[in-house]
């Protein structure tokens, strides 16, 4: 199937962005998402705003603190290096494990978490690492954890008309790891389970988040995160095979810490 007609229009700053969207317009970023919606006529919008090379989405910057990406920084780059990775590699590698590299070229950081697909993995990485996204709207610009993000499949805190800007993450201190696993059926394929553990003991902080759980993800914090998660699995509705490899992909990013 094609997608219905709409038209297109190519703002040039965050102002005219939201003018657009204001106007009924939806963005498009790298369209990995939204394309194939288009295409099964699972989304209709009349007009599209193509915010893909907006240059205050395409920005990166660093603090002593935080890194920040632009909403419009796409997989690859971070798979490249063309932007900082505050882990030291971690988020590199798991760029360059989203589907493959076409879809890496166009897929951006911020579509990824506007759409908030359960099974994607910058909701579990980021969220693990105390990230925050900027958002703009008619009200002005406003911050939210990624903690609070997502309220289910597919559903944010990204109201009509509001633009995501950019996702700024902590920079873990000196002797702090964060743990990825994820489990696939092949390479390429969106995650059957993930887990990601931050343990940063010179902020005194261990963050759990088990993802794909076909909802929010599940996050814990504390010393005690690693069982709380596992009891959160044990609780959570889905069917046991899944919850097992939920549990699994858990006690091998935990493992990855211990070890
Ligand atoms: C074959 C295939 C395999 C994939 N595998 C994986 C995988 O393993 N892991 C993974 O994480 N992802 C995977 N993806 C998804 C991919 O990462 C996409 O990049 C991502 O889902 C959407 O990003 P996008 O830039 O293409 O957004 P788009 O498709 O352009 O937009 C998606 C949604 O977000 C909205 N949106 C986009 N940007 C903004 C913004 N700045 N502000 C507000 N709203 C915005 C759009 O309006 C739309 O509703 C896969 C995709 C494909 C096609």
């Amino acid at each position: 199937m094609k997608a219905a007609a709409f038209d297109l229009v190519r703002p040039r700053t965050v102002a005219d962005a939201l003018a657009a969207l204001a106007d009924g317009a939806r963005p498009l970023a790298g369209g990995q998402s939204l394309g194939p919606m288009l295409n099964f006529r699972l989304a209709t919008p009349e007009r599209l705003a193509d915010i893909r090379t907006l240059a205050a989405l395409r920005a990166h910057a660093e603090t002593d603190d935080t890194i920040t990406w632009g909403a419009a920084v796409t997989h690859a780059e971070v798979e490249d290096g063309r932007v900082p990775d505050p882990t030291g590699g971690t988020l590199r590698a798991i760029a360059g494990h989203i589907a493959y590299r076409a879809v890496r070229n166009r897929g951006t950081v911020g579509g990824s978490l506007a759409h908030a697909d359960p099974a994607a993995d910058w909701i579990s990485a980021l969220t693990a690492l105390g990230g925050s996204v900027r958002i703009a709207g008619p009200e002005g610009e406003r911050e939210e954890a990624l903690t609070g993000w997502m309220s289910g499949a597919f559903a944010t805190q990204l109201a009509e008309g509001e633009l995501l800007l950019s996702v700024t993450i902590p920079r873990p201190r000196p002797g702090a790891r964060l743990a990825y696993r994820k489990l696939c059926r092949k390479e390429g394929e969106f995650a059957m389970a993930i887990a990601a553990v931050l343990d940063d003991p010179a902020r005194a902080i261990r963050r759990v988040v088990v993802g794909a759980t076909d909802g929010a993800p599940i996050i814990a914090e504390g010393a005690d995160a690693g069982p709380r998660a596992h009891a959160a699995i044990d609780a959570w509705p889905g069917e046991a095979w899944k919850a097992r490899l939920l549990h699994v992909s858990l006690d091998r990013a935990l493992g990855d810490i211990a070890a």
